[in-house]
């Protein structure tokens, strides 16, 4: 991907003083390989469900023949990555010509308390352990944690400062995907039972209560607006902590009309967006997984407002 740095650099606009110190963003970077060849799309492996896990292999490279450059894995557990050993599995994804850029891990609890904190941080050593292995460039955790109270989310915002921080160490980008449960409201401590009383909504605490440096934000942007929220919004209010989305509608790109693409691409570029991936959950009936996975790559590749 040419950002507007790169291309301020190419023109030598760009003074020494003003590019970034150290080193260069690794998500970036990998994209911009990527894209060598045309535009860079990613998919979740989620979308795939049956169809992927019937035949992995040949699996991996219908993906790439569609035209998909990286992928996010939806398969870790065990240690093993699709029920193969990170070699194995490694070497698969290289065969099929995909790069492996993110992983999708819950951890093994959904309520955070103080006593099991240590047991989610060892979680997350051993996973990161076996992603470095793996060389990919985020770890995102999909699955909301129980957060009900004000008090709930800043616990949760202390482990995933941790996880990010584990993950750090190694080199990889922790993150965080939402649904829509993350819009609900929380309510403060000192408000529990009054009536009427509006607490802050979830996603904002754990914006707010999560280290930018070592915790972003995969925002998947059809779940933002099922919870009735903006995804521009929150591209502007919290610039720069969205690095990479989650492309997903109804069911194919494009086709149920309550997804703006062009402005949440435009707004999300602007802010900040290196990476997306796209996402089926629902596959219409009568159309085979991969064959609507290939339909959201033809859309987002024609589509103008994609870069
Ligand atoms: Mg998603």
């Amino acid at each position: 991907m040419e950002t507007k740095r790169d291309f301020l650099k190419k023109l030598g606009l760009l003074t020494v003083g003003g590019a970034v110190a150290g080193s260069v963003n690794p998500l970036q970077a990998a994209v911009s390989n990527a894209k060598a060849g045309g535009k860079s799309i990613g998919l979740q492996l989620y979308s795939l469900g049956r169809e992927l896990s019937a035949n992995i292999p040949a699996g991996l490279k219908k993906v790439a023949e569609i035209g998909y450059k990286t992928a996010e894995l939806a398969g870790y557990g065990g240690g093993k990555f699709y029920d193969s050993e990170v070699a194995d599995f490694k070497k698969m994804a290289a065969d099929a010509g995909l790069k492996i850029t993110g992983s999708h891990v819950n951890p093994p609890v959904r309520k955070y308390t103080v006593e099991n904190k240590a047991e989610i941080a060892d979680f997350w050593k051993k996973t990161v352990d076996d992603h470095a292995k793996l060389g990919v460039i985020t770890l995102v955790q999909p699955g909301m944690p129980s957060v009900e109270s004000n008090d709930e989310a800043k616990l949760v915002c202390e482990v995933f400062n941790n996880a990010g921080e584990i993950a750090k160490a190694a080199g990889i980008k922790w993150g965080y995907h939402n649904h829509s449960g993350e819009f609900q409201k929380a309510v403060k401590d000192d408000d529990k039972g009054k009536r009427g009383v509006q607490g802050d909504i979830i996603y904002d605490l754990l914006l707010n209560g999560t280290d930018p440096k070592l915790v972003f934000f995969e925002m998947d942007v059809y779940w933002t607006v099922m919870g009735q929220q903006d995804p521009l919004y929150y591209f502007d209010k919290y610039a720069g902590r969205f690095p990479v989305l989650h492309i997903k509608d109804r069911s194919v790109l494009g086709q149920s009309g309550m997804m703006n693409f062009e402005n949440i691409f435009n707004r999300a570029y602007k802010n900040g967006l290196d990476e997306f991936y796209v996402e089926i959950e629902g596959i219409k009936t009568g159309m085979t997984q991969f064959e609507g996975v290939k339909q959201c790559f033809d859309y987002l590749n024609n589509a103008s407002f994609v870069k």
